[in-house]
């Protein structure tokens, strides 16, 4: 395995070098073996004896470990510095296949960038952050990836007193919109420019040596969070704190807090009970993305133009609607394009959100549609079933035109619509055994996850509608 440390060779100025804090007691808790695998980890390292390689006791030959800081806007209000205030990036791993990965430890204590907070991560938090990460992952969307969880004995203080924990995530960069705002309000374009050329460099080397090199790279961060986003929207999930400091500059998600995916389709969901104004409201994330992407056009203005900056961000729109008209049509089984279909989508829509039926469920089992078949089974899902008939008449009608047969296009529908989405009340009931040492509902969630296009009789417990108590879950921003 080996490490190299670019951003702290190259980037001098961009972070302060500091050693992990070790919690008490540490035990590994968890680990992912398929991302252990991947990254070419052998399984021995994830033995109790090695538990302080992922508690910050232990560096592997070749790290130096260091906090990024970077600024920021959060709920739309310039913050000033922020930074990694919990965070150690202890090195970038060097993979065979020529690429890197970070390793970033969350919640190895304090920095120089923890202002108030106490440089740790709780447990819940943690598990929460792993799961969802993995579950992103394994739908096709761009992520930080999660390898292990360590929990303790170290007492750390939110609401009540939780074990401190330890997640070791993975991602290809972890820079942020921030970073560049950073230097950017702090009057350092010299410093915007040496950051740009960096991420250049390491993750657009194509755009290296082109004259028009900064437009090209904006250009593909405008599309690639218009693509992310659109990805977001299509399987329901609301990332809840869309600060600039948690946007990747790679387009992948990043920061994992008070995130929901929806249960009943609620256009309007605000999973972030912080969140009063509705900002970061589910509907509300393809607006905030062009928001925060043009704070960063802003910060950018010492190397692009007006005229580039307005170009670039005029790609966003285009790039959103195409990416989730192919994801929605998927859905909905459209493998032609008639003028009709965005009336047909938005009529289901507007039916579940009337309804309030289950996102994630309603569109499973329109997987299930036998063009032939008058009735859907969907339609005692709806209040109002003289309407849902009305639509799937209509429905139906339309897939005679696409022409295939039903098995053919069930499945195109089933690769599109999972049957496992992390539901809050299922990472409750993974959280809660963990705090007692019993990782095994977290394992099997971990797995269902793992296959979420899969229909795994064995798994069918995870695929229900929350019951009462976990519709009612509020979800604290304190992590
Ligand atoms: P977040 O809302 O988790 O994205 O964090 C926003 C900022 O607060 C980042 O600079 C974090 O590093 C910092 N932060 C969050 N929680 C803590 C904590 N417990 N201790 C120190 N810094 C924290
Ligand atoms: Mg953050």
């Amino acid at each position: 395995m080996q490490f190299n440390n670019s951003w702290h060779h190259e980037l001098d100025g961009f972070y302060s070098a500091l050693n992990p804090t070790p919690l008490k007691n540490p035990r590994l808790l968890y680990h992912s073996q398929e991302l252990a695998r991947t990254l070419g980890l052998n399984e021995t390292l994830f033995s109790q004896d090695n538990v302080a390689l992922w508690s910050g006791a232990r560096l592997l030959p070749g790290m130096q470990p260091l906090a990024q800081v970077y600024s920021g806007h959060q709920f739309g209000v310039w913050a000033g510095q922020l930074g990694d205030g919990r965070g150690v990036l202890l090195g970038e791993q060097q993979l065979p296949d020529g690429r890197k990965v970070d390793w970033h430890l969350k919640g190895a204590g304090l920095t120089p960038y923890s202002r108030m907070g106490d440089g740790r991560a709780v447990l819940r938090s943690t598990i929460r952050e792993f799961l969802a990460s993995e579950a992103l992952h394994h739908l096709g969307i761009p992520t930080t990836r999660a390898l292990t969880i360590v929990t303790s004995d170290e007492p750390v203080y939110r609401e009540t007193t939780e074990p401190g924990a330890m997640l070791l995530r993975v991602a290809e960069s972890h820079v942020r919109f921030g970073h560049f705002e950073h230097f950017f309000y702090r009057n350092q374009p010299d410093k915007v420019k040496i950051l740009a050329d960096y991420v250049i460099r390491h993750h657009w080397p194509i755009l290296a040596e082109q004259h028009d090199r900064y437009l090209l790279w904006f250009t593909d961060v405008v599309q690639r969070t218009a693509r992310l986003i659109a990805a977001w929207q299509s399987v329901g999930f609301a990332h809840g704190v869309m600060n600039t400091d948690n946007m990747s500059i790679l387009g992948i998600t990043l920061d994992y807090g008070p995130y929901g995916f929806m249960d009943d389709y609620r256009p309007d969901l605000i999973c972030n009970h912080s969140d009063h104004q509705g900002r970061y409201a589910f509907d509300n994330q393809p607006a905030v993305g062009l928001w925060n992407l043009n704070r960063l056009a802003q910060a950018l203005s010492a190397l692009l133009t007006a005229d580039q900056l307005h170009q670039a961000l005029s790609e966003y729109q285009p790039a959103l609607m195409q990416a989730w008209g192919e994801k929605m049509r998927a859905k909905m089984g459209f493998l032609t394009q008639d003028k009709g279909d965005n009336a047909i989508l938005t009529d289901l829509l507007s039916l579940m959100a009337r309804t309030g039926s289950d996102y994630t469920q309603t569109f499973r089992m329109l997987s299930h549609t036998e063009q032939a078949q008058a009735r859907s089974p969907l339609r005692d899902r709806f209040v109002d079933r003289d309407a849902f008939d009305h639509w799937y008449h209509g429905y139906r009608l339309r897939l005679l035109q696409e022409g295939r047969s039903d098995n053919e296009r069930q499945q195109l529908m089933k690769a599109a619509n999972p049957a496992i989405v992390l539901r809050n009340y299922l990472a409750q009931q993974a959280i809660e055994p963990a705090g007692n040492d019993d990782i095994q509902p977290l394992a099997r969630l971990h797995q269902a996850l793992s296959q979420p296009f899969a229909e795994i009789p064995e798994f069918a417990d995870l695929a229900q509608c929350p019951p009462d108590w976990g519709k009612k879950l509020a979800v604290s921003c304190s992590s």
